[in-house]
């Protein structure tokens, strides 16, 4: 078959998941790597600029066209391709970055990780192999990865942002075993007769298979892998030791959180209440009491003051609060996307909150971090950000330490799960009902775009994120008050 590095490093992975390109394509389901995706494009359109200026080698569909156009930029002696597209027998590989110097060949891979994975080294090697095979003389292979603790001041500093890892003796080490791996992802994709699927890790690292469903569709439901939190390392394990279905796993060694949820699923059990529990966690809150929720985006490449690679960047809030006399009222805030929206969006949340007041959160350490983070970037508002970082307290105890459980919940304490549990067919309550923006990833990625929007659909999108953050505090405030019905009954 004809590989690529992606194809090489899937058949690394599973070589059935590529018998299963080829013969069932149709059993493919939607693995969303969108958001990834556009990072990695993003990070490769500034790391081409790590070596000057360069010859990008424009993508067609006829991979000739690449590879004639690649023989041609080679003509120079000394010069920097982008895309570089080579193919040896039926492998073919486009390089990220290629530095020719002479008769010397300098390979990058370039990743948006900020941490070497072992799939960044398959993909490397497959390069060097292919390069090597045509008698280009690879003198030295890197894989590219950006700098976590790298913090943007006024402008990018490209060799900082950067890290470059040299594995050079590791991808020749790593030479003997190619022939052999791309023979026998070749037989095995050859012979149309269906094996039997072996389910392991790989099915989860280094991605998650878009085949795990039809694989997996002989084993009775529910079963090991329909248990939430659980690693996919301890599913795999119960799974090799014949803990497969709900029946199986009562008599496995999963802690007692997992077998309440089975023995719910199982038994249809009634909702676990422990109301002295619920009641000790409410007498902590006092009014007025203040729901929180911020949403967040993150970018690569940094392009504010002080932000490092993927820190979360706050950019909207939803703010419902009882007042002293518990009448429900609510307050938001959405930056400009044009501009850095934290400092319009601290200075806000330091006067909608009032000092000394309680406030909700649900999984606090979210909206903690996004606070410290603004209290060490504005001293002026340390004081006031510091007070609202100390008197925040998490809704999702409740729920995360099973005071309350219901079979709906599905052994989850997020609060996609444990909110339409509470609030069945509640069309108020449902994230479905509401349009364009209907969770978390979604509000990040289409802030982040905002600007590539006509002004008309600008506004429709601004309309929908802030229908979408007010549902999450209003979805807490109705879980709150679904706990203070429990305990007066
Ligand atoms: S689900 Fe697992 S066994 Fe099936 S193709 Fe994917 S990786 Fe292979």
């Amino acid at each position: 078959m004809n590989l690529s590095k992606s194809k090489y490093c899937n058949g690394i992975q599973c070589k059935k998941m590529l018998w299963l390109d080829k013969y069932k394509s149709d059993v493919k389901e939607d693995v969303d790597n969108s958001s990834i995706m556009d990072n990695g494009n993003d990070v490769h359109e500034v790391a081409r600029k790590l070596f000057g200026d360069d010859i990008n080698i424009q993508f067609n569909e006829n991979l000739n066209v690449m590879i004639e156009d690649t023989k041609e930029a080679l003509k120079c002696d000394k010069v920097v391709i982008t895309e570089a597209s080579f193919a040896y027998k039926n492998n073919f590989c486009s390089v990220d970055i290629l530095v020719k110097d002479g008769n010397f060949y300098d390979i990058y891979e370039v990743k948006s990780s900020t941490h070497l994975k072992d799939v960044f080294k398959t993909d490397l090697s497959y390069q060097v192999y292919v390069l090597t095979k045509l008698g280009y003389n690879v003198r030295k292979s890197f894989v590219v990865i950006i700098n976590s603790n790298y913090e943007y001041h006024d402008h990018l500093e490209l060799d900082k942002l950067f890290i470059k890892i040299d594995l050079t003796e590791e991808m020749i080490d790593k030479q003997k075993y190619i022939e052999d791996n791309i023979k026998g992802i070749n037989d095995y994709v050859d012979d149309s007769k269906e094996k039997e699927s072996v389910i392991s890790i790989n099915c989860f690292e280094p991605y998650k298979c878009p085949y795990f469903k039809y694989c997996t569709s002989s084993i009775d439901k529910p079963n090991v892998f329909d248990i939430r939190s659980l690693s996919n390392k301890k599913k795999i394990e119960l799974y090799n030791n014949g803990f497969k279905n709900y029946k199986e796993l009562l008599k496995s060694n999963i802690n007692d959180k997992y077998k309440m949820q089975i023995e719910y699923d199982l038994n249809n059990k009634q909702d676990y209440i422990d109301k002295n529990k619920i009641k000790e966690f409410l007498d902590t809150l006092s009014y007025p009491l203040y729901f929180l929720d911020f949403e967040t985006f993150q970018m690569s490449i940094p392009k504010y003051e002080g932000v490092k690679p993927y820190m979360q960047v706050p950019f909207q809030y939803s703010l419902h609060y009882y007042d002293k006399n518990g009448v429900l009222k609510h307050k938001e805030f959405l930056g400009d996307s044009n501009t850095d929206p934290r400092r319009s969006l601290a200075e806000r949340l330091v006067k909608d909150i009032k000092k000394d007041t309680c406030i909700l959160a649900y999984n606090m350490s979210f909206e903690k971090n996004v606070i410290k983070n603004l209290a060490s970037l504005y001293p002026d508002l340390k004081d006031d950000l510091d007070n609202i970082y100390n008197n925040i307290k998490d809704l999702m105890i409740p729920f995360k330490n099973r005071y309350y459980y219901n079979k709906d919940m599905h052994g989850s304490y997020s609060i996609k799960y444990v909110l339409p549990a509470l609030f069945k067919d509640d069309p108020t309550l449902d994230y479905h009902n509401l349009d364009l923006v209907h969770n978390g990833s979604e509000a990040m990625n289409i802030f982040a775009n905002l600007s590539s929007y006509s002004a008309d659909e600008q506004e429709k999108i601004r309309k929908s994120l802030l229908e979408y953050c007010c549902l999450d505090t209003y979805a807490m405030v109705k879980i709150y008050d679904y706990l203070n019905d429990i305990v007066k009954e």
